[in-house]
């Protein structure tokens, strides 16, 4: 009789993860599934009702939703292994999620971990020789099995224990999703993500304002929350202006807004809400508050009166739209 084993299996909620999880049940594995929630999305998810709550849900387990945490910023500012086309660390970023597996793994005496990994799907972190080179570095050499291309790969130790049966594994390769996406309906697994809801890292918009963050400011989670809202400006004197772009951004500032920002908000028309952050002078708060007339409803008449909230007091001001060519000059 098989002995009982258990695995920690990472789901992030699209379809490869969640085919992987269903192939462990398939062989009687005791899974405990882990999804990572990062700030950027993808392979980490960044929602609470998320794609892997629905599989996790439809599959019938249990999901344990793991937080990065700070020392995931260090990864981003520095990369061991580099960056991938935009500021995306994949491999770094999957040797810190697996390391991270490796200790869930031992706390809860599992004996290996598995991932939904398809070799040659990524051109960054899933070509062969990458894949050996994460396993190794995560401290899972031979207990990291793959199972939807685990046939193309050297056998693991799951395997070769007769743990997992190899004969059930898979052999996929490459970018396509047919394969898999028919897996899925033959063994009616529901809830993934659809593909195109991408990590913001990969994404070349994001990808230059993360890079001017990291120019210009401390990286922290709160600073990256502000990445993801409203239109960004660096001003000459390396303060940063973030400009809602709608009413939801408006608020999403406002909820983000610090004691040591200055928010301005247009008071004689309808108009955005901005944050000036990393210190301002009056010159620049006027510049900012040029800039927010330029978008708020004031641009026709070409000024509005604007209200500047810094840590140390208010005041009104009747600002000048500034030239649309000024603006985008300054954008980042
Ligand atoms: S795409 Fe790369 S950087 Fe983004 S979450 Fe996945 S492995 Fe990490």
């Amino acid at each position: 009789m098989k002995k009982h084993v258990k695995a920690v299996c990472l789901l992030s909620g699209g379809l490869d993860s969640s085919l992987a999880v269903r192939m462990m049940l398939e062989q009687d594995i005791d899974v405990t599934v882990v999804n990572f929630v990062g700030p950027f999305g993808a392979c980490a998810g960044d929602r609470e009702n998320s794609p892997a709550q629905s599989v996790a849900r439809a599959l019938g387990v249990d999901l344990k939703v793991v937080p990065f945490g700070e020392d995931y910023l260090e990864i981003i500012r520095n990369p061991r292994h580099g960056y991938g086309s935009n500021v995306n660390p994949c491999i770094d970023c999957r040797i810190y999620m697996l390391k991270k597996a490796r200790e869930l793994m031992e706390e809860g005496k599992a004996s290996f971990v598995v991932t939904g990994e398809v070799v040659g799907q990524r051109p960054m972190s899933q070509r062969a020789v990458t894949m050996r080179q994460v396993e190794k570095a995560s401290g899972l050499d031979g207990l990291l099995l793959r199972p939807l291309c685990a046939q193309l790969l050297p056998p693991t130790v799951p395997e070769e224990e007769g743990w997992v049966e190899r004969d059930k594994l898979l052999g996929i390769s490459g970018r396509s999703r047919k394969e898999l996406l028919r897996l899925a309906e033959e063994w009616n697994v529901t809830g993934f993500s659809s593909p195109g809801g991408g990590c913001l890292l990969t994404d070349p918009n994001f990808a230059v304002r993360m890079k001017d963050l990291l120019a210009h400011e401390t990286l922290t989670f709160d600073a990256i929350d502000l990445l993801k809202v409203g239109r960004h400006f660096r001003l000459p004197r390396g303060t940063k202006l973030v400009v809602g772009r709608n009413e939801s951004d408006n608020d999403r500032l406002a909820a983000l807004s610090r004691d040591s920002d200055t928010v301005i908000v247009t008071e004689s028309c309808p108009g955005p809400t901005a944050i000036l952050r990393g210190g301002s002078v009056p010159e620049e708060e006027d510049l900012a508050a040029s800039i927010v007339t330029r978008y708020s409803d004031g641009k026709v008449e070409g000024n509005a009166t604007v209200r500047i909230k810094t840590p140390a007091g208010e005041r009104m001001l009747d600002a000048r739209a500034l030239a649309a060519d000024d603006v985008r000059k300054l954008m980042i």
